[in-house]
């Protein structure tokens, strides 16, 4: 029996009614003004390929691979198209038809960020270059170490805890979130360790083409999570809780942020003021990630003083999928409105709870050498002006 025929029998393009009510919510075809780069388009492209109307060569895949998955284009859709699915089924149908950069990059990305040796090796050469280079806003690792403190305290004590995910990519740049999420908890007399022995939650190889070994890291995710040592897992990675929601949803893991913010919302007079500008970003895995952006403004709203922004555009960063490794151009032209926004009202600080969106935002400011512009992720914002 041929599997092929019956996995995309629920992923059928043709659902697509070709209205283009999508095409106006996709940032890639608002940048580029090309059908190729819509989700129509793009729907196209896969109908073509899996009808062998069209061979899948370098031209075509492009503009599968330049698709960010933000997923706009799925909440604007009437006909309800599964655009997650067509998309990663259709890298990971074609990956071996991909250009050889894309295959070299995908592998390199892949096998450091989730082996912990090489990750280590990575992490400290960047280290080494933001020392060295003074590099420190490009690379933007603000801590080298995770509270091993904190974790030695919770791990003495017997009681059954919270576990604090912190994904691949973060577990490079953002080790210092983790360090904040342990520190929030502390504050409010909960018992927290990190995760150990999971490197990433699978949605770096799934999303980019290679669906079975995503699945398998999906897996040892879960299975970790699961273990019985925790009483709730929480990541703060807004990518990773998307995908892990996505695949394998469990009442035992919950994003970092939402978690957080359930936590303090109750509360009243906790925070020290600041007279910053400070513009919130909503990454577009909010909703998949389940974190309440309502609820973010509220507690933050509640800072004295704090001066608060959010973009004005609802278009995805750019940076989804990898694109800011695979199609840096892309990402940059799609952040460049965000960046004017943020020029314009003489923002300090930008709150988002993506790494991918981070490494964006960071990219970009330097890119126009803003240099009193930073970049955090709202937990440890929130961890800054807590009382
Ligand atoms: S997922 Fe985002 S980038 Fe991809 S086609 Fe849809 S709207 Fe465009
Ligand atoms: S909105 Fe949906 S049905 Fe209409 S063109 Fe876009 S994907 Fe197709």
């Amino acid at each position: 029996m041929d599997n092929s025929a019956k996995q995309y029998k629920i992923l059928d393009p043709d659902n697509c009614a070709m209205c283009g009510m999508c095409l106006n919510h996709c940032p890639t075809y608002k940048v580029n003004n090309n059908e190729s780069e819509s989700p129509r388009g793009r729907i196209s492209i896969i109908h073509g390929l899996n009808a062998s109307l069209l061979a899948p060569t370098e031209s075509a895949l492009k503009h599968l691979n330049s698709c960010t998955l933000c997923l706009a284009c799925e909440s604007a859709c009437p006909a309800k198209v599964d655009f997650y699915g067509l998309i990663t089924k259709a890298r990971d149908k074609y990956y071996k038809k991909q250009k050889f950069l894309f295959k070299l990059k995908s592998f390199f990305i892949s096998s450091i960020l989730t082996n912990p040796i090489l990750k280590r090796i990575l992490f400290e050469f960047i280290n080494f270059a933001q020392d060295i280079f003074l590099y420190k806003k490009f690379f933007n690792i603000k801590q080298k170490k995770y509270h091993i403190d904190a974790y030695d305290e919770t791990v003495k004590n017997g009681d059954s805890k919270i576990g604090i995910f912190s994904g691949c990519a973060s577990d490079i740049f953002q080790k210092n979130v983790a360090n904040d999420c342990i520190e929030v908890l502390k504050k409010n007399n909960i018992k927290s360790e990190l995760v150990q022995k999971v490197e990433c939650c699978g949605s770096l190889d799934y999303n980019c083409g290679r669906i079975e070994k995503g699945l398998r890291y999906n897996n040892i995710t879960n299975n970790e999570f699961s273990n019985g040592k925790y009483k709730k897992v929480i990541g703060y990675a807004s990518g990773c809780s998307s995908f892990i929601n996505r695949n394998n949803k469990s009442n035992i893991y919950e994003d970092a942020t939402s978690f957080i913010l359930n936590l303090l919302s109750n509360k009243i007079d906790k925070f020290k003021e600041t007279n910053k500008n400070v513009c919130i970003h909503r990454p577009c895995t909010t909703k998949s990630a389940e974190i309440d952006f309502q609820k973010l403004l509220s507690v933050l709203e509640t800072i004295p003083n704090l001066k608060i922004f959010t973009f004005e555009d609802n278009y995805c960063c750019g940076a989804g999928a990898q694109n800011l490794l695979h199609n840096t151009k892309n990402s940059i032209n799609i952040i460049e409105p965000k960046i004017e926004f943020v020029k314009s009202n003489k923002i300090d600080l930008i709150l988002t709870y993506n790494i991918g969106c981070s490494l964006n935002f960071i990219n970009s400011i330097n890119i126009n050498n803003m240099k009193r512009v930073d970049v955090m992720h709202p937990i440890s914002f929130i961890n800054e002006r807590l009382k």
